[in-house]
């Protein structure tokens, strides 16, 4: 799984590839996309350091909060499953519970 990151400039959602680094060699921003920071370097403008950790942090986060939402719902009920026996206790007990061991 990656990490999907909110660029801090146009607000568009995108992937970096693993390790933040492109095949190219190129350092992947976790606050601009490479749009944004392809553009942001021909300002001349360096990446918010804070802002960097901070967007990591939100995206491990997230990824989190993905995965963990995933795993509750593919758990609950498959459609192949039969419909279970109901237990013996519910089936509606009449005698007393001790008649069973007074006729033996
Ligand atoms: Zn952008």
């Amino acid at each position: 799984m990656r990490l999907v990151f909110v660029c801090q400039s146009c607000g568009c959602h995108y992937l970096v590839p693993p390790a933040l680094r492109y095949p190219d060699g190129g350092r992947a921003s976790a606050v601009w996309c490479s749009v944004c920071q392809l553009a942001a370097a021909h300002r001349g403008a360096s990446e918010p350091t804070e802002l960097a950790a901070v967007a990591v942090l939100l995206a491990v986060r997230a990824l989190k909060a993905a995965l963990a939402a995933r795993a509750t719902r593919e758990q609950p009920r498959r459609a192949d499953r039969r419909p279970t026996r109901p237990t013996v206790t519910s089936r509606g007990r009449t005698r007393p519970a001790g008649a069973r061991a007074r006729l033996a």
